[in-house]
């Protein structure tokens, strides 16, 4: 789709380009009975019958890999106090491991889990931390101050464009199929919002419900979290899971088999600084290999034989020794839980006999 898109073969819309899907084909009984939530999305968002009419469709954003990296716990190893979980964390679950339904596991299990912690956290007399409130009201006051010189600075740009061309930008630039002359372009073009995004003024100087100031307040930010992506995405020179390259279309796990941490500690920057986490394949219970999908053409991590090693030894040497022990030996990880949730898992098919 994107790549016809791309070749101006797309239909023009308010919305932007998108291609056409006919399954009018496939006859309404088909349709009513087989696809019956095509039909609902189709009859909910767009008002059309897809029995009659054709689809307008275009590739979207579903899913956003990364987020506040955190401990086991879900709390952030920056900010104390400060948990994630389900989309918005970087907790280790899936990691590029992105396939359908894999999120909404992420969200319920990190919910049952990050829950507890966060409760215990509440709960626990050594959470306390003492915050100055003159820290809190100084920082009340900066934010306060960013609003009165949105609405009365005089800034002359529009965030309603700003979003408009960094929207543009992430489409045409950071989107399925990367290169890095492309992202170079798109993280150029990023940095020139974010100047731009420090002279925004708004027409409705009204500082209540405003809508025009909730986005001359947030656009800035959104730039910056576009500017994270893309300029994460031009240094990583390799392709894994959704980030895909095309002048570097393998994986390359002996180079990057590691996270890329973002930050933003300089408020002038128009870039952030990133930093590297390795992984530690000597500690995972299945190191990172072929899963039989996709061609089998990546680089191995030098340690992944070691450990492919080490886990098939073991599994020999336990064979027959019931599955917690093996698990165990392989990698242990009850300790990451809450005490509540440290007994062992049930099979529907193999109940438990101890
Ligand atoms: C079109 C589409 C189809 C999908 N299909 C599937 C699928 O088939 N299978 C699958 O596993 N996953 C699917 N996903 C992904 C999955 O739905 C999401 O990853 C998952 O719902 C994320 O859950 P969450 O609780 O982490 O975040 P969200 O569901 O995004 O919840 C975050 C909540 O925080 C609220 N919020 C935001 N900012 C603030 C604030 N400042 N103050 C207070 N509240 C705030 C938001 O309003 C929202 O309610 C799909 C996603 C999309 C977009």
């Amino acid at each position: 789709m994107e790549e016809h898109i791309l070749k101006g073969k797309g239909a023009k819309s308010r919305f932007g380009d998108h291609l056409w899907l006919d399954i009018t084909l496939l006859g309404r009984h088909h349709i009513e009975h087989n696809l019956r939530e095509v039909k609902e999305i189709c009859e909910s968002f767009l008002g059309i019958d897809p029995a009659e009419k054709w689809i307008p469709v275009r590739p979207a954003q579903h899913y956003t890999m990364g987020g506040v990296r955190t401990n086991p716990t879900g709390e952030s190893r920056k900010l104390k106090g400060l948990f994630a979980a389900g989309e918005a964390a970087c907790w280790d679950m899936h990691g590029f491991n992105r396939l359908g339904g894999n999120s909404v596991a992420e969200t319920v299990v990190a919910g049952m889990i990050v829950g507890e912690f966060i409760a215990d956290f509440c709960d626990n007399i050594g959470s306390n931390f003492d915050i100055p409130m003159g820290l809190v009201n100084e920082f009340g006051r900066r934010e306060e101050a960013k609003l009165k010189v949105l609405l009365n600075g005089g800034g002359t740009e529009n965030a309603f464009k700003l979003n408009m061309e960094m929207q543009d930008t992430m489409t045409r630039c950071v989107g399925i199929f990367r290169s890095g002359e492309a992202l170079q372009e798109g993280v150029a073009k990023l940095q020139e919002l974010l100047v731009r995004s420090r002279n925004i003024g708004v027409s409705n100087r009204v500082p209540g419900v405003n809508p025009e100031l909730v986005m001359a307040y947030r656009v800035q930010k959104m730039i910056k979290l576009a500017l994270t992506v893309s300029y994460g995405a031009l240094q990583r020179t390799e392709s894994r899971g959704a980030h895909f390259r095309r002048d570097f279309p393998h994986r390359n796990d002996q180079q990057w088999l590691k996270r890329t941490l973002s930050f933003w500690r300089d408020d002038n920057a128009t870039l952030p600084e990133l930093e590297y986490e390795d992984l530690d394949v000597m500690k995972m219970e299945l190191p990172p290999g072929w899963r039989g999908y996709g061609a089998k053409d990546y680089i191995d991590h030098p340690d992944t034989p070691k450990r492919a090693a080490e886990v098939e030894e073991i599994k020999q040497r336990m064979a027959g020794q019931d599955r917690y022990a093996v698990q165990d030996a392989i990698m242990s990880y009850t300790d990451k839980l809450p005490a509540k949730l440290r007994g062992l898992n049930e099979r529907i098919d193999e109940p438990l006999d101890r």
